[in-house]
């Protein structure tokens, strides 16, 4: 298989076999191609990857503002899924993931993330270190931060108000890390 050219959904192997490394995802014990290029497999780990054909967009790197949604959030890492980066139409292929360490949540220190972010939001982060996966990333700064939630009781998207958000529907408040741009329609 290595060396092979492969499509995406094509299957690499199985999950006892290989880890999923680069661009590919695991489904029901299956490794599969998230994007169109060629197997790699690392023997050291036995990782298996997919080195994405030239035409795809650009990997990520240190410094790129990057639209994420939070997937998990605990009291000391947020756990996000990049969607694309700032400016660019297209989205990523393959799913790439990244945290946010409450050191990384503001300038200012944060107890717990729980008051920073919420399921499902929508945040504007910068890369921090791209040397491993899950990327490193950061909502430190005013441009960064949640710019578009969801009310976690009836689901509909929450307006700022005050210091925080607050519900058009059922009017519960929230807290969160704001980005000055909180509902400038980014996405
Ligand atoms: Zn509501």
């Amino acid at each position: 298989v290595e060396g092979k050219f492969v499509i995406p959904g094509e299957q690499l192997g199985i999950s006892e076999e290989f880890m999923p490394g680069r661009w590919t995802y695991e489904e029901q014990g299956g490794i599969y191609a998230a994007v169109s290029g060629m197997v790699a497999i690392d023997m050291k780990d036995r990782r298996i990857n997919v080195l994405p054909k030239a035409n795809t967009p650009p990997l990520l790197k240190e410094g790129d503002v990057v639209l994420a949604k939070i997937l998990d959030v605990k009291p000391q890492i947020a756990l996000v899924e990049v969607i694309k980066l700032r400016g660019v139409d297209r989205a990523l292929p393959g799913v790439v993931k990244g945290i946010i360490h409450v050191s990384k949540a503001r300038e200012r220190y944060v107890a717990d993330l729980s008051t920073e972010f919420g399921f499902g939001d929508i945040v504007m982060a910068r890369v921090v270190s791209t040397k491993r996966e899950p990327l490193e990333l950061s909502t430190a700064g005013k441009r960064l931060g949640v710019i578009k939630a969801f009310c976690p009781r009836c689901g509909k998207a929450m307006e700022r108000f005050k210091q925080g958000l607050r519900c058009r529907g059922c009017r519960i408040m929230e807290r969160r890390k704001l980005s000055m741009d909180y509902g400038s329609g980014e996405v």
